[in-house]
């Protein structure tokens, strides 16, 4: 079997749009067989038919990642399905975030459930189905051989505030730091817990958006060092760095994908910014 993956199965919640899917595609023209996940349930079927069409193996498993009993089932689905469960991804994301006084108790809620508590539920059913799996196959332990991969999708949110996010930028925050625990604690397995940190990555939802608003192309231009947001397989290969064993010795770590963003210091984003404004000017009284 060739690819980086080969022989592994990965399982990625909310993987029928955005990041999700393009590391479904990734992973899998990589070897690993895929567990796709995602609302509504026929989003699954187009992306386990392109997976399956281009020779890779896929199965959708609908799990709804705020509901304990629903990632149990789908950890388990990934054993009964492929035989074994090596690379998590906990991705999804649903619920709606604004300032802390606008900020409603149910949204925040809904939050956190879908990013910090689904992360912490899907490694406690995840975790222990890794080691298993590998166990049975080993004659000896050894040093600590490499059992599972875990990918939490944070953000730079999770490093920095921002303006009307208190839930998002809390929760993101919360998963970069579960990351870590998990990876002190589950490292002696041989189970690697890492965080990726996008920046704006341009999903199909977010260019209809950006078209919406000519402002915001020049508006990114200004902001990201390289320029531009992001693509979604650039986020994925990221992703694909962290669930392969090329990074074998790498764990607890947020992996930040952001084109520059966060490298900046304010002074030169406002430079950048006083600078355009004046070009913007002098190109009026022109
Ligand atoms: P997206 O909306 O395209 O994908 C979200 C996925 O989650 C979809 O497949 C959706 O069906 C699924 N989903 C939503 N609620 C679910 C639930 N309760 N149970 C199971 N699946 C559910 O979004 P995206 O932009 O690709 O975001 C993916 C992840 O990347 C999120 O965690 C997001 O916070 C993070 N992120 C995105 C960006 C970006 O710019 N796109 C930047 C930083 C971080």
């Amino acid at each position: 079997m060739n690819g980086r993956l080969a022989g592994k199965v990965a399982v990625i919640t909310g993987s029928t749009s955005g990041i999700g899917r393009a590391c479904a595609h990734l992973f899998a023209e990589h070897g690993a067989c895929i567990v796709v996940n995602g609302f509504p349930p026929e989003a699954g079927e187009p992306v386990v038919e392109a997976i399956r069409s281009a020779g890779g193996s896929a199965a959708y498993c609908h799990a709804d990642v705020r509901r304990s009993d629903d990632l149990k089932q789908l950890m388990q689905f990934a054993v009964d399905t492929f035989g074994r469960l090596d690379i998590v991804m906990n991705n999804a994301f649903c619920g709606h975030s604004t300032n802390a006084i606008e900020q409603t108790e149910e949204d925040w809620d809904d939050v956190f459930a879908s990013s910090v508590k689904a992360t912490y539920l899907g490694c406690k059913y995840a975790i222990p189905l890794m080691t298993k799996a590998e166990a049975e196959h080993e004659e000896s332990a050894g040093p600590v051989s490499l059992r599972g991969s875990i990918i939490n999708t944070a953000s730079v949110h999770g490093l920095l505030g921002s303006t009307n996010n208190a839930a998002y930028d809390a929760a993101k925050a919360a998963m970069i730091n579960l990351t870590r625990q998990m990876a002190v604690d589950y490292g002696p397995q041989g189970i690697r817990v890492n965080a990726l940190c996008p920046g704006w990555i341009a999903t199909d939802e977010h260019m209809e958006w950006v078209q919406s608003r000519p402002d915001q192309a020049r508006r990114q231009q200004m902001i990201y060092p390289l320029g531009r947001p992001g693509t979604m397989r650039e986020a994925a290969y990221a992703a694909l760095f962290l669930a392969s064993d090329e990074s074998s010795f790498v764990t607890g770590h947020a992996l930040v994908v952001d084109g520059g963003l966060t490298i900046q210091l304010q002074d030169s984003l406002a430079n950048k910014i006083e600078r355009s404004i004046r070009e913007e000017r002098q190109a009026e009284f022109k």
